[in-house]
């Protein structure tokens, strides 16, 4: 037997291994039912069951398989590992759990796929991001977190993408119909990722949202096989530790707070939100966690700040605009330079469909 016949056997083991995952991830990518992705592949039903233990399609079926899901066939004859998705941390009150984790799953795999591919082309991973504090008391980390990053005590944070970013931490955008929630999380190929809602779009919002997934992607490991209380505790923490970071520790700039809360002048609390990035109903919460204020006086205050503000009347600095993410889409676009490429190309051939990777990267 020889060398290339030795390295084509095992390759086609390695596909046989790892067709099953792949072909999890591009089903529920694709959204079909076991049922559905036979019909609409033109196979039995008991093709797709083979398909479930390692029997790689080949020839009509393999075309059927790429035409049904929109994957390219070359997608599920990779012989490499797919991507690993660890650490996966979300929160979705009403949804079924494993059907959301599964969601979430493929498409952080396919976030994996193109960070494996540019891989050469990201920001390095800091070493902050591969900090594992010892406690869990979230305000001490988030402060910790700031001075790992460089954050001086009284820096507020101008653009939190741009900060993590450069520490090596990827943002992406989310797949178009999860309105659930407002961002998840997870270790995608050994990167720590955050996967924000586009439709989620307020700047306020997603400054939080993106704090609360650093929390969970440094704190925590993940959520999947956690008991409710456990994950109910673990959003607390990172909600708790997204306050924290997105306020400076500096003694001067917590009396700011503390005094803006105390006189409840609307201009004061602006002020703190246009610093900070973080709204006024989260200011007032942030005050009872610092032991300012009891719950009581914060609850009569948060109540009388909705009542003045109605929704149409939208308060803080830049809301509305998103801060837009850079790190994937200048890695995709180097690249594609390098190969004289284009990043519908390298889509192609990491095997993605490449509207997944456009949105991703918009
Ligand atoms: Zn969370």
């Amino acid at each position: 037997m020889n060398e290339t016949i030795d390295s084509e056997l095992f390759d086609d083991a390695n596909r046989a291994l790892h067709f099953p995952i792949r072909l999890e991830v591009a089903r529920c990518i694709s959204d079909l039912q076991n049922k559905e992705l036979a019909e609409d592949s033109g196979v039995g039903p008991r093709a797709v069951s083979n398909w479930k233990r390692g029997v790689v399609p080949h020839g009509s079926s393999l075309r059927g398989l790429a035409g049904a899901t929109g994957f390219p066939e070359h997608y599920f004859m990779k012989s490499t590992p797919p991507p690993t998705v660890d650490r996966l941390n979300y929160f979705v009150r009403t949804a079924t759990p494993n059907y959301v984790r599964d969601r979430f799953t493929a498409y952080g795999s396919l976030v994996g796929e193109i960070v494996e591919s540019v891989r050469d082309y990201l920001p390095e991973l800091s070493p902050a991001l591969m900090w594992s504090p010892t406690t869990r008391a979230a305000d001490h980390v988030a402060i910790e977190m700031r001075l790992r990053l460089g954050l001086a005590e009284e820096q507020t944070i101008d653009s939190i993408v741009a900060l993590l970013e450069r520490s090596g931490v990827l943002v992406v955008n989310g797949p178009d119909e999860r309105k659930q929630v407002d961002g998840y999380s997870a270790w995608i190929s050994d990167r720590p990722v955050i996967v924000l809602n586009p439709h989620r779009g307020e700047l306020l919002r997603s400054r939080k949202t993106i704090a609360h997934e650093l929390g969970h992607l440094v704190m925590h490991d993940g959520v999947a096989g956690k008991t409710a209380k456990v994950v109910q505790q673990r959003e607390k923490e990172a909600d708790r530790f997204a306050r924290s970071f997105l306020i400076p520790p500096a003694p001067a700039f917590r009396r700011r707070v503390q005094q803006a809360v105390r006189t409840y002048g609307w201009v004061a609390l602006e002020g703190v939100q246009a610093n900070t990035g973080i709204s006024v109903t989260e200011i007032l919460t942030y005050a009872l966690h610092l032991g300012l204020e009891d719950m009581q006086f914060i609850e009569k205050r948060a109540i009388a700040w909705s009542a003045d503000h109605s929704t149409s009347h939208r308060h803080g600095a830049g809301t509305g605009f998103v801060e837009r993410p850079s790190a994937l889409r200048e890695a995709v676009n180097r690249a594609a330079e390098d190969r004289r490429s284009t990043p519908e190309l390298l889509a192609r051939e990491a095997g993605i469909p490449t509207k997944f990777m456009l949105r991703m990267i918009e």
